[in-house]
């Protein structure tokens, strides 16, 4: 079993301590994650101050070919992450799995590389000339969760250093394995100090969001993480990104099309198992449709091969972690003891590894946990409406705002409905897809600011004013 190092200002450093990560699928071992100190964290903190110095320096040309760099890097190891990923968190190779997380890290990386902050003119007359210029903050920390570790490191850590940052990433200690690899090859690349590594407990995570050599903070995780994060940061005013818990809603209109729209239905809900922030987790399909959407998309479930993540023909994988089954075990528990009729799935099979069935449940409504709360895992609830401003408001009375989306034939009307919908994202015939130059990011509490593109870059800057 290999024992890992964090890594910090260009050289791993051993820790006294490990922790065992566990295969989901097996429950076997992966290999040792170093448990780091606060003073292991004031050092990776110190690396990072160091390396600003002089990556504050570099020309936007120069940011931009290291962030390129990157991407052959993890391009280049892309099968290697893409096993040790499935193995620490679970999800298959194949389908929409490791694979798909790494190409997707290449593909955000690259254009996050190429995404240029041109000064701009605000005034330019015989009274004078004002610029506004974008400047790096200086050391960013990154806190990550363990859906998609490897992915959402890079959203972190590539525009942090694209805009002449530095980083000190900690993964989750669900998954952290693979962001330390993730490290090690960018500093293949890299100069010392610029990207650092710890891993451990949560206490690295409160101790980070305290920290005073922390500048700017980009959080994604939980909504009540989130919150003690900002709590934490209070006192040393760090700026923050937060990408926190969403209880994404979907609308089906009348006019939808029931087998048409099943494939799209069950990938927006099932998609990582449901463990996405901007899952479809609840489902509210028109009275005129309800059985035929409810049929169209058990009969589409029941053909998905979930297995062994390392098994070439495994589409989906296990829950990531025990604590994670036993929330989505309890919700479906709790719907059925409400009336729901559960379609499909619904019954832990027991046996080795972290797996539980897609689950569909029908006849459910708001009062049950499997809708109010954010499942996190193979649990769909559908929702029957007759009004139309009815599901609506259902829809919004929620705290999370962070997707949604509108299921119709005429998509100027779904466009409608999809203006009244509070989120940050509203898909319209597809629920979750993301690209890198399109802002993302919710309203309410699924979070502050936002992420990709020229808006995304921007948060990891600060504005100076210059008069001239
Ligand atoms: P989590 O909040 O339990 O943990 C996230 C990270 O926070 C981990 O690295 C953890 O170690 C760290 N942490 C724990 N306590 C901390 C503290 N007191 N201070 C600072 N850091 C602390 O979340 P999770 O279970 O890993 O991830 C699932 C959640 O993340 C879901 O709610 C999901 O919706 C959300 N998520 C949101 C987005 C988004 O973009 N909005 C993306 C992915 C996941």
């Amino acid at each position: 079993m290999k024992r890992y190092t964090l890594f910090i200002g260009g050289k791993p450093v051993e820790t006294a301590r490990h922790a065992d990560i566990l295969n989901p699928s097996t429950g076997e071992v992966v290999g040792a994650m170093p448990l780091a100190t606060v003073g292991d964290l004031d050092a990776a903190v110190t690396a990072a101050a160091a390396a600003f110095e002089k990556w504050q320096l570099k020309s936007s040309l120069e940011l931009a070919d290291a962030c390129r760099a990157i991407a052959a890097k993890i391009e280049e190891n892309s099968e290697d992450l893409a096993r040790l990923l499935t193995l620490e968190q679970g999800k298959p190779l194949n389908g929409l799995g490791s694979r798909f997380e790494i190409g997707g890290a290449v593909a955000w990386t690259r254009h996050t590389a190429a995404i240029e902050i041109p000064v701009e003119v605000l005034q330019d007359t015989p009274e004078g000339r004002v610029e506004l210029h974008r400047k790096p903050i200086g050391v960013v920390g990154s806190i990550t969760p363990w859906n998609w570790p490897v992915m959402i490191a890079c959203w972190h850590i590539i525009p942090a250093i694209r805009a002449g940052n530095t980083v000190v990433v900690k993964p989750s200690p669900q998954t952290p394995l693979s962001t330390i690899r993730l490290v090690e090859l960018m500093n293949e690349v890299l100069p010392a100090g610029v990207v650092n590594v710890v891993t451990g407990e949560n206490e690295i995570g409160a101790a980070m969001s305290a920290h005073p050599g922390i500048a700017k903070l980009t959080f994604t995780g939980s909504t009540s993480t989130g919150k003690k994060v900002m709590a934490n940061a209070v006192d040393t005013l760090k700026r923050l990104t937060l990408e926190l818990g969403g209880n994404d809603a979907g609308i089906v209109l009348p006019d939808a099309d029931p087998k048409e729209i099943a494939e799209g239905l069950f990938w927006g809900a099932f998609i990582n198992n449901g463990q996405t922030c901007a899952c479809l987790k609840r489902l509210y399909v028109h009275d005129s449709l309800y059985d035929a959407v409810c049929e169209s998309l058990v009969a589409y479930a029941a053909h998905i091969p979930v297995g062994d993540g390392l098994s070439e023909q495994s589409i989906l994988g296990p829950v990531q972690n025990r604590m994670q089954l036993d929330i989505v075990a309890s919700y479906v528990e709790d719907a059925r003891a409400k009336g729901g009729r559960v379609l499909i799935g619904g019954q832990n099979n027991g046996g080795t590894g972290y797996f539980y069935p897609i689950t569909i449940v029908a006849d459910v409504d708001h009062g049950c946990e499997l809708v109010d709360r954010e499942q996190f895992g193979p649990a769909l609830p559908i929702i029957r409406y007759t009004d139309l401003a009815d599901v609506i408001a259902k829809a919004n009375d929620n705290p999370a705002g962070l997707g949604g989306s509108v299921w119709g034939r005429d998509t100027a009307r779904a466009k409608q409905v999809a203006g009244q919908l509070e989120c940050g994202t509203v898909w319209i015939n597809k629920h979750g897809a993301i690209q890198p130059n399109a802002p993302f990011g919710g309203v309410k509490q699924s979070g502050i600011g936002v992420e990709f593109g020229v808006e995304g870059l921007k948060e990891f800057t600060t504005i100076q004013t210059i008069f001239c």
